[in-house]
């Protein structure tokens, strides 16, 4: 009785190591959209201050973590646009709109809003970082999670607040599963 009650134990604790090891490999979305190569430039014309040091780093971020090659023009062309503004009380601190047709992006806007995330100091950089880092993440294909420790949970200033300040291994899974 012993014997069974003990190979039982091994394999209830066999069963949850290999579960968590699933839950940890997919933790990630998608918005089902994507660009159809992983070489992608962002138009920073309307990214201004704090806001510019701060997506020059999010986007080397990717160039370095990810098999993305994100680059930064300070002209019209790319599809993908960032802007930082001030929109309002409008319940959101960053977001992304974008267009999508047959799975590939067409065009979207990055936005930071300056009603909420004044970015007037120095010291509002790392923050600004992690928002665009998320919502760069949406602009190239990635969804939200619920592990409040990642780029990708659905506020990217709560994840900020508990320690996040680049991209984890969530999101560099979910770009590199993408591009
Ligand atoms: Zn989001």
């Amino acid at each position: 009785m012993k014997i069974v009650h003990r190979f039982f134990a091994a394999f209830v604790v066999g069963t949850l190591i290999v579960f968590a090891a699933q839950l940890d490999a997919s933790a990630y979305t998608t918005t089902g959209c994507k660009w159809g190569s992983g070489t992608i430039k962002v138009d920073t014309r309307y990214v201004n201050g704090h806001f510019f040091t701060a997506i020059k780093q999010a986007i080397s971020n990717y160039t370095s973590a990810t098999d993305v090659t994100m680059s930064y023009v300070d002209a019209s062309g790319p599809g993908l646009k960032a802007q930082n503004a001030d929109y309002g009380y409008t319940g959101w601190e960053g977001r992304a709109d974008w267009t999508c047709a047959l799975g590939r992006y067409i065009g979207v806007t990055a936005k930071i809003n300056m009603t909420y995330l004044p970015g007037t100091s120095s010291t509002d950089v790392p923050r600004l970082k992690v928002v665009w880092l998320h919502e760069l993440g949406h602009s190239i294909g990635l969804g939200h999670v619920s592990t409040v420790k990642r780029v990708m949970y659905t506020s990217a200033s709560t994840a900020y607040s508990n320690g996040v300040r680049s991209l984890t291994s969530d999101e560099i899974a979910g770009v590199n599963a993408l591009y």
